[in-house]
């Protein structure tokens, strides 16, 4: 590779390590993608020009149709259907090093050693991410059932299909005639990526899915390998750390072990379905209830949840927190890390809204201060507030650490019904005395209720 191209690729490795460093705060997440985009044109361009690719027409193909395609999804994926959507694409990225490994082989079979390792190992994490991250998909859209699937001697054979696959990997590096040896490799990973995403629980496909993630940036950076391309390899390497670090943040949120959450089998049915239908009652409150509390209390703190998103009610939300302010009650937003049905789904939203960066405090931050709190509003949230993660031993949550709200001195809750959550269980909290569940859609409620606060 000449020193130009060479020089072109470390000023996008650059651009993506800045991205990255970006992504990492709410205030400079937009800047944070845009240097990674750059990077990737970057990159992109480079490739294209330094690889003597003189007919592009499939190349442009490609691209105008892969772009179109990504458009067109981009501008019209629900907020909360964007689980599917990053599972999707990081089995299109994990499917796309497969086949690029593939070609390689078929190319140049005669490839040196360390080639052939390395396209083994592509299509073989490929492969699996690719099936995998399909069935994160299904799951998480209620193609498929959300709850396990487990079946006698499942671990086992999952050990047992990870080794074949590496001594068939060694047999054709060794002999890289034997063709039949990759595809067999090729045919066990994508069973392999089936049969390891099935046992998990719909309540533990957020740490699948940055799991998955973390094996598309591996895949690509074995692919990089292959292909000798320093940028592919560097910034497969980083999506590959950073989703490592993603899922050891998701685990610790959700309390749970990376081993307990790939191979305990546990973790409900998506929605209600798996609902407890316990015939208790609470008193219905009106949105003036609501109302005169928020007015006579000093200090909130806003919950808000999967609701809030379903609903769009961001921007009433932050007018109703502006009226409050501007009477001189003390606001800030509590942000559990998985609320929402993505990893940084509040944050997002809420900065849709313009919602002032330092009024969000994540969970450790403010989980001390419910207890001297008048009013906790709950907006669409239900599992990161329910008590039954700290008492109830059978609950899909035990463990989880949850939003104190119980320790306010009171709890507002803006939702539908008495529905449960994501996890399907029932929530202590709704009948608690001190809360006041005012039934409605969040959007409904709150704009009722920025009226009432005005006047
Ligand atoms: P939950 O899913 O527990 O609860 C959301 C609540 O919002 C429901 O009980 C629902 O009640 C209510 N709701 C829905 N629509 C509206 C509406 N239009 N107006 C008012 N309320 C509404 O949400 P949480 O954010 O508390 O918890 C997130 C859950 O999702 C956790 O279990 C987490 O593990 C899981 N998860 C998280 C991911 C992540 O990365 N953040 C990814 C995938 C799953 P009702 O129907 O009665 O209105």
């Amino acid at each position: 590779m000449n020193v130009p191209a060479t020089f072109a690729y470390l000023v996008a490795s650059v651009f993506f390590i800045l991205g990255l460093k970006f992504l990492g705060s709410p205030r400079t997440a937009r800047r944070g993608n845009l240097f990674g985009a750059i990077g990737m044109l970057l990159a992109i361009i480079v490739t294209l020009t330094d690889q003597k690719i003189i007919d592009t027409t499939y190349i442009i193909v490609g691209l105008v149709i892969g772009s179109a395609a990504g458009i067109i999804i981009a501008r019209t994926v629900q907020m909360t259907a964007m689980p599917q959507m990053v599972a999707l694409l990081n089995g299109l990225g994990g499917g796309a090093s497969t086949l690029v490994a593939y070609a390689e082989y078929i190319r140049m079979p005669e490839s040196p050693i360390d080639v052939l390792i390395s396209i083994v190992l592509s299509v073989l994490i490929g492969a699996v991410t690719f099936t995998g991250s399909l069935i994160a998909w299904a799951k998480l859209q209620g193609v498929m059932r959300g709850a396990p699937i487990l079946y006698p001697y499942q671990k086992q054979l999952n050990g047992l299909a990870v080794g074949v696959m590496l001594l068939l990997g060694i047999l054709f590096a060794l002999d890289p005639g034997q063709w039949y040896l990759l595809l067999l490799v090729l045919l066990l990973a994508l069973a392999l990526g089936v049969m390891t995403v099935i046992p998990i629980g719909g309540a533990d496909m957020p740490v699948v899915i940055s799991l998955l993630n973390s094996y598309s940036g591996l895949a690509g950076a074995t692919t990089g390998f292959v292909l000798s391309n320093n940028v592919l390899i560097i910034s497969g390497a980083l999506v590959g750390a950073s989703g490592l670090i993603l899922t050891s943040i998701m685990c610790k949120a959700m309390n749970r072990s990376l081993a307990n959450v790939l191979f305990a089998g546990v973790g409900s049915e998506i929605g209600p379905a798996n609902a407890e239908t316990v015939q208790r009652t609470v008193i219905r409150y009106t949105p003036e209830d609501a109302a005169t509390m928020l007015e006579s209390a000093q200090s909130v703190i806003i919950i808000p949840g999967y609701g809030l998103a379903v609903a769009q009610a961001q921007h009433v939300l932050h007018e109703l927190a502006n009226f409050l302010i501007q009477r001189g009650t003390q606001v800030r937003y509590a942000i559990h890390p998985v609320a929402g049905r993505m990893p940084g789904h509040m944050n997002v939203l809420l900065a849709e809204a313009n919602v002032p960066y330092d009024l969000l405090l994540e969970m450790d931050q403010i989980n001390d201060d419910f207890q001297n709190t008048d009013v906790a509003l709950v907006i669409g949230a239900n599992d990161v507030v329910n008590p039954a993660a700290r008492s109830k031993k059978d609950s899909p949550l035990y463990g989880m650490p949850i939003l104190n709200v119980d320790q306010a001195r009171s709890a507002i809750v803006l939702k539908r019904s008495l529905n449960p959550g994501f996890a399907g269980e029932d929530n202590e909290l709704f009948y608690e005395k001190k809360t006041m569940m005012v039934f409605g859609d969040a959007k409904a409620t709150l704009t009722n209720l920025v009226q009432l606060v005005k006047q």
